[in-house]
């Protein structure tokens, strides 16, 4: 390689460099920095004594990184630069802060979201929620219309279900968090309190569009396989709509290990933290799928730095009609907050 690029650091654009192969014609060269150009682009050339390298500086978010790959006369691309930009931390040091009826995510406070899977009826969330919320958790989080691997295993309550949500929000006065499945309900979820889009649907990207354009507060779960940027590409999908009150959740991925539902990231709440200005919890209840393994991956997930935890609690786990292996009791719940408030301080944070 006989060239050498350096670019100067800036907000304004998102970089490349494209490495050109050897011996190309200069028509070719020609051609390739019309087209980009024609994107907006401005173009650094730098040539060596065989080799020619060319920086593309601007936005190069619309540019289709793969297409340039594969031109014949380009040898390789790289990107210096994250195509997110709303929820780049680079671009928005400041954290954000998501405030939900005075239970904050992002800052010192570490809220817990308990409750049940799905809402089976009135009498079993109201209890549960009761429950959780003696024992210290002040979201209540129950799942009406459920995404399940089986067409035959229970759907959820739907309509009803929000019903129910709605009614034991009254009665305790917990907000609500609860999972969107279509862009068909969108108007069933407008007084819902942080509308969750769960792993399957991370990447519908229909509903994350429609949903941004809502501005409402929204929990986005990482994917089944979803990467880290992935993810974050999601949220920028809701920010792009104009939605700024985004709580990522790391809810395990799956790996070849069959021992657990899925294997739980903590790897993820680090980086991601640094990726990004939002907020990110932890579901350590869907990440392992026991609930002999709940209250550790919950401790572990503090000890990594989370802003909260999402964690499934039924007054009757042998009962529940969804995810009752890995569902605590609510004298479970209760001891699990008990040591989770003797970590927070290492971490800097306490319970709200
Ligand atoms: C849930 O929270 O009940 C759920 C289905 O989670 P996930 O989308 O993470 O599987
Ligand atoms: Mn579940």
């Amino acid at each position: 390689m006989g060239a050498v690029l350096i670019f100067e650091k800036t907000t304004r654009g998102v970089f490349m460099i494209v490495t050109i192969k050897n011996n190309v014609e200069t028509s070719q060269i020609d051609n390739l920095l019309e087209w980009i150009k024609s994107l907006g682009l401005s173009t650094h050339v730098s040539r060596g004594d065989t080799d020619m390298i060319i920086g593309l500086i601007g936005d190069t978010t619309k540019l289709d990184i793969d297409l340039l790959r594969s031109l014949d006369i380009v040898d390789s691309v790289t990107r210096i630069q994250e195509t997110y930009k709303n929820a780049n931390r680079k671009f928005h040091p400041e954290n954000t802060v998501v405030n939900v009826d005075g239970h904050t995510f992002g800052n010192e406070n570490f809220p817990i979201i308990a409750g049940p899977c799905s809402v089976e009826s009135y009498e079993q969330v109201l209890e549960t929620a009761k429950a959780v919320k003696a024992s210290g958790a002040t979201i209540l989080r129950g799942g009406a219309f459920k995404p399940r691997t089986s067409p035959y295993s229970f759907q959820g309550l739907g309509c009803d279900g929000l019903e129910i949500l709605r009614a034991v929000r009254k009665e305790t006065g917990m907000p609500i968090v609860t999972e969107i499945t279509s862009v068909r309900y969108i108007e069933e979820f407008e007084d819902v309190d942080i509308i969750q889009v769960g792993a399957r649907n991370m990447q519908n990207f229909e509903l994350l569009k429609e949903l941004g354009r809502t501005g409402k507060k929204i929990l986005l779960k990482r994917g089944l396989s979803a990467t880290i940027e992935e993810l974050l590409m999601s949220a920028e999908y809701l920010m792009a709509g104009g939605a700024t009150d985004i709580i990522l959740c790391e809810r395990g991925i799956r790996t070849f290990e069959p021992m657990t539902r899925n294997t739980l990231d903590l790897s993820a709440i680090p980086l991601i933290k640094e990726k990004t200005h939002l907020p990110v919890i932890v579901d350590p209840s869907h990440a392992s799928g026991l609930n002999r393994l709940v209250r550790p991956m919950s401790l572990a997930a503090v000890g990594a730095g989370c802003d909260g935890l999402i964690i499934e609690v039924h007054n009757n786990p042998a009962r529940a009609l969804c995810d009752g292996a890995q569902s605590l009791r609510p004298d479970q719940f209760d001891e699990l907050v008990k040591a989770i408030d003797v970590m927070l301080p290492l971490v800097g944070k306490k319970r709200g």
